[in-house]
């Protein structure tokens, strides 16, 4: 959440930003600007990455700022251009979309939160694994995890809505398991910025992932593969996560090359871009993709299922096998094989 008060206009975080090339006078400009609740030239081309909350050294969260001017001006491409999505999710969130979808599971296992997605947003077989065995499954949109409405020009609808999605989680009455990191950072660190308790226990993905893995060690056989990461926008959220990945890693025998592009300097998969400038976001792709290959990895990891379906078209081009984090684990415990190249 922006805070003025930790703002002491250094500029670091535009002047940082690799989606434009501000040099510190103007970048301190534009962040007085937004500061001040006036239009600046960021909003038209801030693709949305979070990476300057990462950026400042003052914890100021100057995304946020960005995204709330964003949405209060409307006339960014990507705002205007998801009017349309804005207003069928917000019908969703309301309970007047699609119901939600529940598969009833062991009582005493915790649910699988899907969110919003479809089930096939996820690699097949997913439901399957051993992984998941005997957990409930919900999904529907009352269950959006929200916080990538800031790609849309909806950074409000975290405000306006996350009360109401905890509180239909909390009508399941049980333990819930994210299996997107988006749903764990609306409950771990957007309700605890708006007030709002959280009334069940609840994991991130790689938490659970851990747990079975330790839970199993007789049935895990050492990778030994170096995979590259595709970390999601919310992981800007969550900097404890990347700790659980490299435990994950360690238990499977997967080793994460050092690479240009990760941690603090990690790509946007591109997504919010994908329809405003694709030549930017193709442009994006490649970079990250060549690096990837360049590190010396045999593949590379996504984590959500929308950085998933855009890595597809370079991964493939290019020759790199992509592997959702699931469907690593499931190869690790002999579920399914290593991918051909796809
Ligand atoms: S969110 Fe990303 S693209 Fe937007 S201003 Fe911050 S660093 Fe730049
Ligand atoms: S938001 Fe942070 S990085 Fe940006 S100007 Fe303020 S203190 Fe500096």
């Amino acid at each position: 959440m922006w805070d003025a008060s930790k703002c002491d206009f250094c500029g670091d975080c535009l002047v940082q930003c690799r989606y434009v090339n501000y040099d510190r006078d103007k970048a301190v400009t534009e962040i007085k600007l937004l500061a001040e609740g006036k239009e600046a030239d960021i909003l038209n081309h801030c693709i949305t990455c979070v990476a300057c909350n990462d950026f400042c050294p003052t914890g100021a969260d100057p995304s946020d700022l960005v995204f709330k001017m964003q949405e209060a001006f409307g006339t960014a491409p990507l705002v205007r251009n998801a009017i349309p999505q804005r207003d069928h999710l917000a019908q969703g969130l309301e309970g007047r979309g699609a119901p939600v979808e529940r598969i009833p599971g062991d009582p005493d296992k915790p649910v699988l939160s899907f969110d919003s997605f479809e089930y096939s947003h996820f690699p097949e077989g997913t439901l399957d694994s051993d992984l998941f065995k005997g957990m409930t499954v919900v999904r529907g949109p009352e269950y959006m995890s929200l916080t990538g409405c800031v790609h849309m020009g909806g950074v409000s609808f975290v405000e306006k809505y996350a009360g109401r999605v905890i509180g239909k989680l909390a009508e399941l009455d049980k333990d819930i398991v994210y299996l997107h990191n988006e749903g764990y950072a609306l409950a771990h660190v957007k309700a605890k910025e708006l007030g709002i308790a959280v009334p069940f226990k609840y994991k991130h993905l790689f938490e659970h992932l851990l747990d079975y893995l330790k839970s199993h060690p007789d049935r895990i056989m050492k990778l030994n593969r170096k995979v590259a990461y595709q970390a999601n926008c919310a992981t800007r959220w969550l900097p404890e996560q990347d700790a659980w990945l490299d435990e994950i890693f360690s238990l499977i025998g997967v080793e994460r090359p050092p690479r240009q592009y990760e941690k603090e300097n990690a790509l946007c998969c591109s997504l919010p871009i994908l329809n405003t400038n694709r030549t930017l976001a193709i442009e994006i792709q490649e970079k990250n993709v060549k690096d990837a290959i360049n590190c010396g990895a045999d593949a590379i990891i996504t984590i959500c299922p929308f950085c998933d379906a855009v890595m597809r078209r370079p991964t493939s081009q290019m020759g790199l096998s992509k592997i959702f984090i699931t469907d690593l684990c499931r190869i690790a415990l002999g579920e399914i094989p290593w991918p051909a190249k796809n």
